[in-house]
């Protein structure tokens, strides 16, 4: 028998969040945001429950390549634009649209030989300091495209710094709506957070972490508070019990004691499997279903829980790290992220290479 851990990815779940996405911005088309192999979910997998989009970003050719070759023929946009000028071949080939950021990636379109004029999106940098042209030099980099025989539709796109947090995105909406008010295109604002939060005109949406399942502004507010349903689950099984007696330790640097005499269990599931190291003492858990937290260090293929709320927990019972457990019980990757220092994106994208996923419902 393999090692009871694994990953699921619930089809079902990408579909139902896609379709908050068009609830929360009903007039907008829908970019899945599929980069980093779908936040960790597996373009292939991801795709089956987002196929529904209208478009899809991603920043790998790679990946764009891995679209194409599912036979997605609608748009899908390069989030940071072509590295070097011989990508734009791919791009022609494959009609991969780009976003343009840097003058540099207008002196390669100015020089690309093409049958097929390009589908770019225009990026100023209103204000996050990443990527894109300035106010300033915002118009100047438009009219340099729009002169371009290479170049078909331009559309205006910006991202913003903090659509999850208190500082919201107003600066940024002041800064992109006077620099662009009578520039024809389409608008391309909204990350997750500005789709569920905010009622931006977005001609294109930018959907990434709510399509799995994860709220971008927690804890502000949780997933259930929006409405969506988690994509992966990560899952594993009770490989040992042990009793404790007061005073005992658990694990690596002794760094949980008991106090009275508990029962604890040892999960098949450690860092090397990409659940947070640093997720200390008190990290919500569910086994068989219940809510319990785990004890002392996560190791590289193991942790301890706590099994004082699942007495009938034993050898074999269910753990469900995050995601839907058996019956009901869900267990948002927010939380288990949280509690690791760390927020959703960065644990579904560190899965572990060694962790079997699996389609689920
Ligand atoms: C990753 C990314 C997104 C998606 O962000 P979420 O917070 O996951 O919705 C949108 N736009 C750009 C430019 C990105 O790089």
């Amino acid at each position: 028998m393999p090692r009871p851990i694994e990953a699921l990815i619930h089809t079902d779940a990408l579909a139902h969040n896609l379709a908050r996405v068009r609830l929360a911005a009903p007039d907008a088309r829908v970019w899945a945001v599929v980069k980093a192999n779908a936040y960790g979910h597996g373009i292939e997998r991801a795709f089956e429950g987002l196929r529904g989009a209208d478009g899809f970003a991603l920043l790998d050719l790679a990946e764009a390549e891995r679209l194409r070759r599912l036979d997605w023929r609608g748009p899908i946009l390069l989030l940071e634009g072509v590295f070097e000028p011989r990508d734009l071949e791919l791009c022609s080939r494959l009609q991969l649209w780009h976003v343009v950021h840097n003058e540099a990636q207008i002196d390669w379109l100015a020089a690309h030989k093409t049958q097929q004029p390009h589908r770019v999106f225009l990026k100023m940098n209103s204000g996050m300091n990443r990527l894109g042209f300035t106010p300033e030099a915002y118009r100047s980099a438009w009219a340099r495209l729009d002169a371009l025989p290479q170049v078909d539709e331009i559309s205006l796109m910006t991202h913003f710094s903090d659509a999850d947090g208190e500082r919201g995105v107003a600066h940024q909406m002041a800064v992109f709506e006077a620099a662009t008010r009578d520039l024809p295109g389409e608008r391309s604002l909204s990350n997750s957070a500005a789709i569920l939060r905010e009622r931006l005109p977005s001609d294109w949406v930018r959907a990434g972490i709510v399509s799995y399942g994860s709220a971008a502004d927690f804890p502000a507010h949780h997933a259930s508070h929006w409405a969506l349903r988690p994509a992966m689950t990560l899952r594993s099984r009770l490989i040992a019990t042990q009793q404790l007696e007061p005073g005992d330790t658990v694990g690596y640097g002794s760094r949980y004691t008991a106090t009275a005499p508990q029962r604890i269990g040892i999960v098949a599931c450690g860092y090397a499997d990409g659940y947070p190291r640093h997720a200390g003492t008190g990290t919500p858990v569910l086994v068989d279903g219940v809510r319990t937290t785990t004890v002392g260090r996560v190791s590289m293929d193991m942790l301890a829980v706590d099994l004082s709320p699942v007495p009938h927990a034993g050898l074999g019972s269910e753990a469900t790290l995050w995601g839907r457990g058996p019956g009901d019980a869900v267990l948002s990757i927010d939380e288990v992220a949280q509690a690791a220092g760390t927020i959703g994106y960065e644990l579904m994208c560190a899965l572990a290479p060694r962790v079997p996923v699996h389609s689920a419902g």
